[in-house]
């Protein structure tokens, strides 16, 4: 109870959202000894341990019977979250009923500002026993260990509070951790803790000093790799990253320093020394200035506006971006860009480099620890004004947000599959309602929801129908692969056509990508006896062969297994290989053009380090003819050499149980075309299919999105999908069946009741998930549609309570608000 009991302190009451997977705010007591504001990261105890969390609101009171605990200290200073992050927070707790706790914590940096450090102070015991031994007759006493540690604090302690426990590691290896044990017991020493700033260690950028010489002296191969990593990506703010990559250390910068070849600057100073010409060089077309006015009007308003642009590609949307950025910065304010997973896209953050410089921090999930840390801490002392990065960026900690920008918004991978499963694109509009500032979302082929926004005038919508330089959009033609298969009687991934087309390109120098959005070697391995396919231990679903490593791999959870030599099930020896992914098809093009440079860019090939970027950079320097790769070549790049994109199968992805199927087809359809002829010879494409008359793959081919747009959005009202209705995703699971069942259970029971007062409310299941055993679990899956996201939610929520008053955990019921995938 809130109410005072006879000596307790007259505290006040807080709610803390304490980072763990609890689904609502605890409310604690706060000590006279303390003061607290919302925002701040505080201790708390929680059942028997310590708990981090973040302060919200003051209360008034505690539902009865509820025992106030005390909050045990501040863990910073400053408040961490401003009250813009806190409301944003909340916000995606309660519409992703999702637990508070784990959206706070997907919100914060990892490590506190401080760090706790542990220090040993000589007692006047331990002085004693000093003295003792140092008088001691026997040199083995006088010199022991024993002696030397204790005079080794007593050193120390004039100086400071003492020394700390890893400057004695540090001074001496032979202290064991066995004697400071023992010192401690004797009480000749005591052990204090402290919190320390974490010391900020200098970075540096760098940048060439000019163009590289034509015959370089000689250099060792760290220095060459630092030197082509400057010349293919341009200057860098944090030495750091550069050193990362050429596995070298700042004596290989300090060196080539030296000779002149590069220079190292104070991050800080960096952008002003940015040359302005570089920036503006690029001229806008005039349909890119009138865009870039329109926006910049409604930035200069400074009040919420939501803009669709609706940029063809290569229509030059990054451009109009990077001036929006600056008249934003001109004004003061804060920028802030969402990309699809950056570490993907180098191009992207070079550009911003170049025109921010140091102003720029850089957040994604590919950083380390500190990398994130200090990348966050910058953005929130206002050292970075600008921050780009991935989804988790929504959260940056910047003040004055002028404007947000998420780039190619239609990509899924903004959407989190993971607790708190949230939208970084929905976030970002919110995000900035709160901040009262211009949301930008940009995109070629815009998702069926944001186009629906912009429709029914939610969204501003802007358009950009022309590529810039006045190039034209890449003719594309269909090859129906059933008439392939009738006329040649085999079925082979290269069709007749597109064989005669990669002749003709690599005769002419020119570039071609080639596309089949699957990876691996072979899709599964079938036994030809008795027809069983190898399967994941942990999934529902057939292991692919991947041939570089020799191993059948999970592509969901990771499990790997050798290949057999023979069946399993039946012994049989007759095994086979089934269908064709990228390892393959490159196995394929480079028998059937010897003479080509064929290189293959996929989601196992980027997980090599620097294999990602040298890729990229081999292809626009032309030292490879032909790109094979899954979705990762369709995402963002310019190879103004490539005239021809060859589509494998169009139709991969179109089988799929998932109402977005057709979309994500006509995406990346749209998407891969998009890369071909963006220099200055026109583009074709080349897309085989055995299904030439769906509506996807016909109007990608025509390039045609309004046609696209009323086709599906005509489905989605029949059949109750979003943007027409509000869907949830419900997935019971348990690592047996009939743990999932039960849960499964209760929630039909739960979902029945609420249908008869809510009669808006639509089930589909329960039914066995398209995926029904992932990593181990088995999932049992219910659709829940309503007329609007707001009763959906509500009852949602109540479902949440439900499951809690019923002893159900969490893990036990994954509840997807707005999916993305329905699998
Ligand atoms: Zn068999
Ligand atoms: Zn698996």
């Amino acid at each position: 109870m809130a109410r005072k009991k006879p000596g307790q302190a007259a505290g006040s009451l807080v709610n803390v959202a304490v980072l763990a997977a609890i689904r609502s705010p605890l409310t604690y007591l706060v000590p006279n000894s303390l003061e607290v504001r919302p925002g701040q990261r505080v201790h708390v105890p929680l059942g028997t341990r310590r708990a981090t969390g973040i302060v919200l609101e003051p209360v008034s009171r505690v539902a009865p019977g509820f025992k106030v605990r005390e909050i045990l200290g501040v863990v910073d200073p400053e408040p961490l979250l401003s009250p813009e992050l806190l409301t944003l927070g909340l916000w995606m707790a309660e519409y992703y009923v999702a637990p508070v706790g784990e959206v706070f914590r997907a919100m914060l940096p990892l490590r506190s500002e401080t760090r706790r450090v542990r220090f040993l102070i000589l007692t006047d015991r331990g002085r004693q026993e000093l003295r003792d031994l140092e008088s001691s007759l026997l040199e083995e006493i006088r010199g022991g260990a024993e002696a030397k540690f204790l005079r080794y604090l007593a050193d120390q302690s004039g100086t400071s509070a003492g020394a700390t426990l890893e400057g004695i590691r540090r001074k001496s290896s032979r202290i064991a951790t066995e004697l400071v044990t023992h010192a401690v017991a004797e009480g000749w020493v005591a052990v204090s803790e402290q919190e320390r700033d974490r010391g900020q260690r200098k970075v540096f950028s760098v940048r060439l000093a000019g163009p590289l010489p034509e015959h370089p002296p000689r250099l060792s191969p760290v220095a060459r790799r630092i030197l082509e990593a400057l010349d293919q990506r341009g200057p860098v703010v944090d030495h750091r990253e550069l050193l990362k990559a050429a596995r070298g250390d700042l004596s290989h910068l300090k060196k080539l320093q030296a000779g002149g070849l590069l220079e190292l600057g104070e991050s800080r100073d960096f952008s002003d020394r940015t040359p302005q010409d570089k920036k503006e060089s690029v001229e806008l077309t005039s349909a890119q200035t009138s865009v870039l006015g329109d926006l910049t009007a409604l930035l200069a308003s400074r009040q919420f506006h939501a803009v669709l642009l609706h940029g063809i590609t290569a229509s030059g949307k990054t451009e109009i971006y990077l001036r929006l950025i600056a008249r934003c910065l001109e004004q003061g304010r804060a920028a802030l860009m969402l990309v699809p997973e950056i570490s993907l896209t180098p191009s992207v953050q070079s550009q911003f480099l170049a025109w921010f410089g140091s102003q720029v921090a850089v957040l994604h999930s590919g950083l380390s620890e500190t990398e994130r840390h200090e990348a966050w801490w910058r953005a929130r002392r206002g050292e970075a004004k600008v921050v780009l990065g991935t989804r988790s960026a929504v959260f940056a900690p910047l003040a004055d947000l002028g404007v947000v920008i998420v780039d190619e918004e239609h990509d899924s991978s903004y959407k989190q599959e993971e607790t708190p499963r949230y939208h970084g694109r929905d976030g970002a509009v919110v995000r900035a309602r709160l901040a009262q500032a211009l949301v930008v979302l940009g995109s070629a082929t815009p998702s069926l929801e944001s186009y629906w926004n912009a429709r029914t005038g939610k969204y501003l919508l802007l358009k950009l129908e022309e590529r810039i330089g006045g190039r034209s959009l890449a003719a594309v033609e269909i090859v129906d692969m059933r008439q392939e298969f009738r006329e040649t009687h085999t079925q082979v991934p290269i069709s007749r056509r597109l064989k005669q087309e990669i002749e003709a390109q690599l005769q002419s120098g020119a570039q071609t990508m080639i596309l089949l959005n699957r990876r691996g070697y072979s899709w599964f391995l079938l036994c030809r006896s008795c027809g069983e396919t190898h399967r994941c231990v942990n999934c529902s679903i057939s292991l692919t062969y991947h041939r570089r490593e020799h191993k059948l791999i999970c592509h969901y959870c990771g499990y790997t297994a050798g290949v057999p030599s023979q069946c399993a099930s039946c012994g049989s020896e007759h095994l086979h290989y089934v269908g064709e992914g990228t390892e393959k098809l490159e196995a394929k093009l480079t028998e059937l053009f010897p003479a080509a440079r064929v290189a293959r860019l996929d989601r196992d090939v980027a997980q090599r380090a620097g294999q990602y970027r040298k890729i990229l950079t081999d292809f626009r320097q032309r030292k490879i003819d032909m790109l094979v790769g899954t979705q990762l070549i369709s995402k963002g790049h310019d190879f103004p050499g490539v005239t021809l994109v060859g589509v494998v199968s169009a139709d991969q992805g179109l089988g799929m149980p998932d109402f977005r199927a057709a979309e994500r087809t006509f995406q990346l359809l749209t998407q891969v075309a998009g890369r071909a002829g963006r220099g200055d010879s026109p583009g074709r494409v080349l897309v085989q299919t055995f299904y030439p008359e769906h509506y996807a793959i016909r109007l990608a081919a025509d390039q045609n999105y309004e046609g696209f747009y009323s086709k599906e959005l005509r489905f989605r009202r029949m059949m109750h999908y979003p943007p027409c209705a509000a869907l949830a995703n419900l997935i019971a699971q348990g690592t047996k069946l009939e743990q999932a069942a039960k849960v499964a259970g209760e929630i039909g029971r739960f979902l029945e009741r609420v249908q008869r007062t809510s009669p808006g409310l639509k089930v589909l299941g329960p039914s066995a998930a398209p995926l029904a055993r992932i990593e181990g679990r088995f999932r049992i899956q219910f659709l829940l549609k309503a007329s609007s996201r707001a009763s959906l939610n509500d009852i949602l929520r109540r479902l949440a309570d439900h499951c809690e008053d019923k002893g159900i955990p969490p893990p036990a019921v994954m509840i997807d608000m707005d999916p993305v995938s329905i699998m």
